[in-house]
């Protein structure tokens, strides 16, 4: 770190900075136009505010990138607890998490979770609590639609997926939600993720529409230094100038932030586009960049669907992506799950519908 200071600064102010200074290792260089101090020891903690606050002290520069901790105690794979083998990324295939966009009835979770078991989803999702744009449109079943997802998870076995929005959701959800969902509407609430740091259970950050990658891995943050790593981030889409999609799913931070770091990383192109025509396209282009997995928002009858029914696919959609995303996933991580058979077979072709 580096403290340029007022050229004039009266003696005293700069005593009382030095005073600050007792356990860091630090030079002070004089030169005709600035008075500087050098910062060399570690002091990436340190908030800025300290210094900058003093009397005298013109600009504070970081020589080094603060990053977050978690990028370097991230686990590579998140595990489900309870779900003996589960975690994200799992084996050789990347992990489908598939459901409504909002829990509707008893029977149309069930229905609908027995039949994605089918085609080897790996975690049911479906919202209870639904962040609406408008106060009036549906929000949600709440406790109830969680009794029902439970009924069709114990049904299926498939470990549940399910957003909370506040701290008394957290509470109420507990024990039916296996993975927390944090909504793109609240990745900047930091309270719900300090409480969320404070329990053990696995969550899915997604991505605010409006937040750079370094807000993200902030947020992400939030959850490790209250004491949760078992965090796994979610690209869904960020406002552009774009208006023929819903959202731009930005790809670029999926690849960087694999290329970068450990944490496990979904996407979904459900949010991220808007139009069930253009999931499928863009699960394909997010495993092809890196992602570990997808969230799909999948209703036995899109059209019907009570939120979100634009991009919602059916069932038959979902298995045609399931198919085409194994096998991509399979030459992509070839190297990694020593799968050669399939690097071998793709100098000839690999099918993709
Ligand atoms: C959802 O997954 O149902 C949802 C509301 O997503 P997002 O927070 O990304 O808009
Ligand atoms: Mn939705």
């Amino acid at each position: 770190m580096i403290i340029l200071l007022n050229k004039h600064i009266p003696q005293s102010s700069f005593e009382k900075i030095i005073d600050k200074l007792q356990n860091f290792d630090y030079e002070v260089i004089n030169s005709t136009v600035q008075k500087i101090i050098f910062i060399n020891s570690e002091i990436d903690t340190y908030p800025d505010h300290i210094f900058s606050a003093m009397p005298g002290v013109e600009k504070i520069i970081r020589t080094k990138i603060r990053l977050p901790k978690i990028l370097k105690d991230s686990k590579s794979a998140v595990e489900i607890k309870n779900y003996h083998n589960l975690s994200i990324p799992h084996d050789l295939k990347p992990t489908i998490i598939a459901g409504p966009c909002a829990i509707e009835s008893e029977e149309q979770i069930v229905n609908l979770a027995l039949k994605l078991k089918s085609l080897g989803v790996n975690f049911l999702r479906g919202g209870a609590f639904k962040p609406r744009t408008s106060p009036y449109d549906f929000q949600g079943l709440g406790i109830t639609g969680l009794k029902y997802i439970k009924t069709a998870s114990v049904k299926t076995n498939l470990p549940i997926v399910s957003e909370i929005m506040s701290t008394q959701q957290l509470e109420l959800g507990y024990d039916y939600i296996d993975i927390f969902q944090v909504g793109a509407r609240n990745m900047y609430n930091y309270e719900l993720l300090k409480e969320l740091g404070r329990q053990k259970k696995p969550v899915l950050l997604k991505r605010s529409f409006s937040a750079t990658i370094d807000e993200f891995l902030q947020s992400a943050e939030y959850l490790y230094a209250n004491g949760n790593n078992n965090v796994i981030l979610c690209e869904r889409g960020i406002r552009s100038f774009e208006t023929q999609t819903r959202n731009t799913l930005d790809l670029n931070c999926v690849a960087y932030l694999k290329n970068n770091f450990k944490l496990p990383v979904i996407v979904d192109p459900s949010h991220g586009t808007g139009l069930s025509s253009l999931v499928k396209p863009m699960s394909q282009a997010a495993i092809a960049c890196g992602a570990d997995g997808l969230i799909i928002e999948v209703h036995e009858t899109p059209q019907s669907s009570v939120s979100d029914s634009n991009q919602a696919i059916n069932i038959s959609q979902l298995e045609e992506i399931i198919s085409i995303v194994n096998t991509i996933y399979s030459v992509i991580h070839a190297e990694r799950i020593g799968n050669n058979s399939v690097m071998n077979t793709t100098s000839q072709t690999v099918t993709i519908k």
